[in-house]
């Protein structure tokens, strides 16, 4: 299959091109679109054959549900078979933008989309070409990460192209994905909302307009395969270069020191803008020491660019747990294989 490159700005969406990547999607076919969290591998989430499409083209386990974009958040009642009034809060809070509100879902959308569960994750992009895009369409989208299953997400055209060219109908390049981690999911059943993945919309920024949240425990530890997560994609091993990641939890003089101490060909280090000039390894960098949002729009990138560069082993500097670094804490967790080293 040749993917067919279309191109546009991403404030000024080209009217061709959407309507174009549209028509693609009411025909059933798959077309990577630009999101402000991550590329997203898009297919009618009404077409029972094109969101097995989607599984297919990703190497995706088949129970791992896929989130539903909607062009508009007032797009929800017709797909959502429930909406509690937390859900209605977080929706005038943070709609259009980077949070996946689960919810019962109605029987139109197809049954693959949930993995057989009876909710499904929504979510109204912010991008201007996630929107016009769906709105060409028509309908719902389901649209995981435009990557293979296991591999970085992407947050460029090229990344996609790495992955999927040849196994997906289009592609819609808008450059550079301004969040650079996926979106924050939250569950509402129960007493306390959950955050199932933490993501673009922070705990605290959760809490502001809840309340109260948890965190649910599958974000920062492992599962095993067997364990029956809340949030069935956090239970793989997700995110990761070929390259071995090891997260050293410490400051950067013992970094330094750990790392002078277990130097071998194509070592690598993760690090901080501005850390290169002391360790005395190839550095790839993911923004600044205190900048989780930075850290946060590189982290895939850098994870893609140590294979590019040829690293056997890389020792990753840990970010800060706090706002979207728990995000970024999340990802890097779950490329490193859980594999953390405290140094102290
Ligand atoms: P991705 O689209 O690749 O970013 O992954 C979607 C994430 O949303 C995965 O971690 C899924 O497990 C989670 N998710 C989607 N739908 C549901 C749902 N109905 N219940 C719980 N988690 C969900
Ligand atoms: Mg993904």
């Amino acid at each position: 299959m040749q993917t067919l490159n279309l191109k546009t700005e991403p404030t000024h969406p080209d009217p061709s091109v959407c309507a174009r990547a549209g028509e693609l999607l009411r025909a059933g076919k798959l077309v990577a679109i630009p999101t402000e969290t991550v590329y997203g591998l898009a297919g009618s989430a009404l077409d029972e054959n094109a969101v097995r499409a989607i599984f297919a083209a990703k190497g995706r386990p088949q129970d791992n549900p896929l989130i539903v974009h909607l062009a508009a958040p007032d797009w929800l009642p017709r797909y959502a078979a429930e909406i509690p009034d937390a859900a209605h809060q977080l929706v005038d809070a943070f709609w259009p933008g980077p949070l996946t509100i689960v919810l019962p879902k109605r029987e139109m959308l197809a049954s693959a989309v949930s993995a057989g569960l009876s909710t499904v994750g929504f979510r109204c992009p912010s991008h201007p070409v996630a929107q016009a895009v769906i709105e060409a369409a028509g309908i719902p989208l389901a649209a995981p990460s435009a990557n293979r299953s296991g591999s970085p997400s992407p947050t460029t055209a090229a990344h996609v192209l790495a992955d999927l060219d040849g196994r997906i109908d289009a592609i819609v390049d808008a450059g550079t994905c301004a969040v650079g981690v996926e979106s924050t999911v939250v569950a509402l059943h129960g007493n306390v909302p959950h955050i199932l993945r933490p993501g673009g919309i922070t705990p605290a920024q959760l809490k502001a307009v809840l309340g109260a949240v948890e965190i649910d425990p599958a974000v920062l530890e492992g599962l095993s395969d067997h364990a029956k997560a809340a949030s069935p994609g956090m239970k793989y091993k997700h995110y990761a270069p070929k390259a071995k990641v090891i997260i050293l939890k410490g400051t950067l003089d013992t970094f330094i020191d750990y790392t002078r101490a277990h130097t071998a060909n194509g070592t690598f280090a993760l690090c901080f803008d501005g850390e290169q000039t002391r360790i005395g390894l190839p550095c790839v960098t993911y923004g600044k020491a205190d900048d989780s949002a930075a850290q946060a729009r590189e982290l895939f990138a850098a994870l893609r660019a140590v294979d590019e560069q040829g690293a056997q082993v890389v020792y990753a500097r840990c970010p800060a747990e706090t706002d979207m670094g728990l995000a970024v804490y999340n990802r890097l967790l779950r490329a490193a294989g859980f594999s953390v080293i405290k140094l102290y």
